[in-house]
């Protein structure tokens, strides 16, 4: 397959999950017909960037509801607004400009700070777009050089554009990267920030995968790609968080639309994702060695968090069997169930209710204190939990169980 980035042909496919369904289908019945879509990752040999073999449709990624919304980390954007107002050129005269509703927060940042001028490319006034469930997976495929073009000459080109967390979804790379470029005014200043795979890819994390991701990034396979669209890179920050750091690149737009600028610390890097594949069976074996001795010696597993995070640990490490249901509170997951896993999910009192004796926590590392605490009942009774992910300190896949 051709590199989304360098497009040499030398995409070499190391790792395949499985068929699974996309993880914001939640069933509404047990058994109620699912559209599976083959996940499989490669690398570059050439640019070393690890990408999905084949990009799931976007239009079978607009999930079916509405009430979905994603978090992404904020406690840098403070740091990085700071950063971007201090840069030559950036006054609060500036137009700051963003791409999705990823960005309203960083553009109240800046409003706060005086700016008078922003604006932000909305899915029904901007882009025609009319249903209330779609968002990242398809203002990715709409990002392109004549559609951001047409809404740069009615807003007004940005001096500043916001664009975090969604350049890893893009299906056609250069299209999305020309898209924001045009919306930048020459010498103007691009945010682009994407999580890093690194941690994952080290730990032998396979949560990492992720059918809405087209690009899985480090530091050194992220940090040139902005050339692509004529931006000279000024500063790449790597914001450590426990489980996906946040990579934050500034770049000014100095020149024209070029070719990726290769670097030896990406190529460095080419031998990671066959490393990280040949672990993948070992620990898929381990894992469910694990679990079948907590259900033999203790009881019943639940996990804590309907999300994409608890479908990949489930359906990829192939667990489904020995887990009863999915503990989440949200109103509107209750009686639906776990896509591709086909698990029940149940308010969290069912943990004491049902006797789990093991909780695995799909839910961010940073907020796992939280939900212990509220959730005294199941551990008054002898419940323990653990965390999917390698990263956390209680992960289900170290210590005594
Ligand atoms: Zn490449």
């Amino acid at each position: 397959m051709v590199c989304l980035v360098c497009g040499s042909p030398e995409v070499v496919e190391r790792l395949d999950v499985g068929s699974h369904p996309v993880s914001s289908f939640f069933l509404k019945e047990a058994n109620a017909p699912e559209r599976n879509f083959r996940l499989a990752l490669g690398q570059c040999e050439n640019c070393a960037t690890i990408q999905i073999m084949k990009p799931v449709p976007h239009d079978a990624l607009v999930p079916p509801y509405d009430w979905l919304f994603a978090r992404e980390p904020e406690e840098h954007l403070d740091g990085v607004v700071d950063q971007i107002v201090a840069l030559p050129g950036v006054t609060t005269d500036s137009v700051i400009g963003a791409l999705t509703s990823k960005d309203d927060t960083t553009i109240d940042r800046f409003t706060r700070k005086g700016f008078k001028h922003s604006w932000r490319v909305t899915l029904d006034g901007d882009l025609g777009v009319k249903n209330p469930a779609a968002n990242i997976e398809t203002v990715q495929k709409l990002t392109t050089p004549e559609r951001m073009s047409a809404i740069a000459a009615r807003r007004g080109a940005a001096d500043v554009l916001i664009v975090r967390h969604i350049m890893e979804h893009a299906e056609d790379l250069h299209a999305f990267i020309h898209g924001i470029a045009a919306l930048v005014k020459p010498g103007g200043i691009i945010m682009v920030e994407v999580p890093d795979c690194t941690t994952s890819l080290r730990l032998n994390d396979y949560c990492m995968v992720w059918e809405e991701h087209s690009l899985f990034l480090t530091p050194e396979t992220f940090a040139p790609l902005l050339t692509i669209g004529g931006f000279e890179p000024i500063r790449t920050d790597i914001y450590p968080l426990p489980f996906e750091n946040s990579l934050v690149q500034l770049a000014r737009k100095t020149g024209g639309p070029g070719p990726v600028r290769i670097t030896e610390a990406a190529r460095a890097q080419t031998g990671w994702l066959a490393r990280y594949a040949d672990a993948y069976e070992p620990a898929r074996k381990e894992l469910r060695a694990r679990l079948e001795r907590v259900r033999a010696e203790k009881g019943p597993i639940a996990l804590f968090g309907a999300g994409h995070l608890a479908c990949a640990f489930a359906n990829f490490m192939g667990v489904t069997d020995l887990i009863d249901f999915v503990a989440d509170d949200t109103p509107q997951k209750q009686n639906k169930f776990l896509p591709g896993a086909r698990l029940p999910i149940l308010p969290s009192a069912a943990l004491a209710e049902r006797k789990i004796a093991l909780c695995l926590l799909a839910l961010s590392i940073n907020n796992e204190n939280a939900v212990i605490g509220r959730n005294e009942a199941f551990t008054r009774t002898g419940g323990t939990f653990r965390s999917i992910f390698r990263a956390s300190p209680r992960s289900v896949f170290a210590g005594e169980i």
